[in-house]
């Protein structure tokens, strides 16, 4: 894959508007349009097909001070795995975004952070109102003490 830097750019930017697009489906909530699933699999290829099964299970849940001032956002993976996500940034704690992101740079995103990403444009999440003490907890746990997460809350 080239590694042009007008192309990390450009990547980049469009997938910094992806997130706020509210996308649709003639009409529909909660499905994204064809040719938007199209352009996406044109960059993602198999990490489009593998975020989309994830997409299909609903699988975001945002998490939301009062006032909606913080938000945090937590994708349930497909081995049930837990992952903790910021909105509109490209990071993830998966072993895939490690390696095939991070170190070989053989993909753009992992599944997580490309189903999360879906998920918000349609609107195809739960909302989790916390205190702003509550939303900072679920931060640690999900960084500091990240073995014990995986053991409690979602199925
Ligand atoms: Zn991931």
């Amino acid at each position: 894959m080239s590694k042009s830097p007008t192309l990390n750019v450009s990547l980049y930017q469009v997938w910094d508007s992806f997130w706020d697009q509210k996308l649709t489906s003639f009409g529909q909530s909660e499905k994204v349009p064809d040719d938007v699933l199209l352009a996406l699999h044109s960059i993602h290829g198999s990490v489009l097909e593998r975020a989309v099964e994830l997409f299909d299970k609903d699988c975001l849940t945002v998490f939301r001070t009062k006032g909606h001032s913080r938000e945090v956002l937590q994708i349930i993976g497909s081995s049930g795995m837990i992952y903790t996500l910021f909105h509109k940034i490209n990071f993830c704690q998966c072993q895939s975004y490690k390696f095939q992101v991070l170190l070989y740079k053989a993909n753009v995103t992992c599944k997580h952070v490309l189903a999360a990403a879906l998920s918000y444009a349609t609107g195809k999440f739960k909302v989790m109102e916390l205190s702003s003490e509550d939303l900072t907890k679920l931060l640690i746990d999900s960084f500091v003490g990240r073995n014990e997460m995986q053991t409690s809350g979602h199925p």
